[in-house]
C-alpha cells in the first residue's frame, strides 16, 4: 500500500465497515417494522448521506422510494457557518407522504432542524430522521431523530461519506484524522 492511501491518515477507527453494516441492518429492521403498510419516502441529505442511504435502503426488504436534497450549513472545513441554504431541492411532492430523512451525522442539529421545518411546511403525513451518528454534546437545536446508529463524543470524524475538505468520504471505516492532516 503506498503512502497516498487514505487509511494512513486515520489515527483512530471508531467504527469498522462491518460494525456499520450490522448497525444499519438493525436500524433497517426497526424502520421496516415501524413503516409496515405505509409508503415510505427516504430523503438523503447530500453529499454525506450517500453511503448510509445506499446501505440502509438495501437492508430494507420492502418497497420504498428515494429522493435527495443538498443543503449547506458548513464551509469546507470543520466549523459551522450557521447558514442553511438549499442547493438541490426534492424532485418529489411530499404532501401526504411519510418522509424519513436519512443523514450521516447530527452535530449542532442546525441543518436538520432547519430541514425538518422546511419539509414539514410541505404538509407530509410524517417526517422522521434516521442518522448514523449523533454528537449529543454538540447539539444546539432541538432535533429528535427517531433512529440513531451511535452517539459519539464531540470530535471531528471522517469516512463512510463524511469528509474533511471533500476528502475521505471513500473510506470504508469511520475514524478521526491524524493531526498532521490538519497542519
Ligand atoms: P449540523 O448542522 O448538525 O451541525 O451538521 C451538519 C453537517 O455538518 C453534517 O451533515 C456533516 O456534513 C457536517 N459535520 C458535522 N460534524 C461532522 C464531523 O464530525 N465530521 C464531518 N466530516 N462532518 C461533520
Ligand atoms: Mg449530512
Ligand atoms: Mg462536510
Amino acid at each position: 500500500m503506498d503512502s497516498s492511501h487514505v487509511e494512513h491518515d486515520l489515527v483512530n477507527v471508531l467504527f469498522t465497515e462491518a460494525q456499520i453494516h450490522d448497525r444499519l441492518g438493525e436500524m433497517a429492521q426497526q424502520i421496516s417494522a415501524d413503516y409496515e403498510g405505509h409508503d415510505l419516502l427516504m430523503v438523503g441529505v447530500l453529499r454525506g448521506a450517500v453511503m448510509v442511504m445506499a446501505d440502509l435502503s438495501r437492508a430494507m426488504p420492502g418497497h420504498l422510494e428515494m429522493d435527495w436534497m443538498a443543503v449547506t450549513s458548513y464551509g469546507s472545513g470543520t466549523k459551522s457557518s450557521g447558514v442553511v441554504r438549499i442547493l438541490k431541492d426534492l424532485d418529489t411532492d411530499i404532501s401526504g407522504r411519510h418522509v424519513l430523512i436519512v443523514d450521516e451525522i447530527i452535530d449542532t442539529g442546525l441543518t436538520l432542524s432547519w430541514l425538518v421545518n422546511n419539509l414539514s411546511s410541505r404538509r407530509p403525513a410524517s417526517v422522521e430522521i434516521a442518522t448514523l451518528l449523533r454528537k449529543p454534546e454538540a447539539l444546539q437545536m432541538p432535533v429528535e431523530p427517531k433512529y440513531v446508529g451511535w452517539d459519539i463524543p464531540n470530535e471531528f470524524v471522517v469516512g463512510y461519506g463524511l469528509d474533511y475538505k471533500e476528502r475521505y468520504r471513500n473510506l470504508r471505516d469511520i475514524g478521526t484524522l491524524a493531526p498532521h492532516v490538519y497542519s
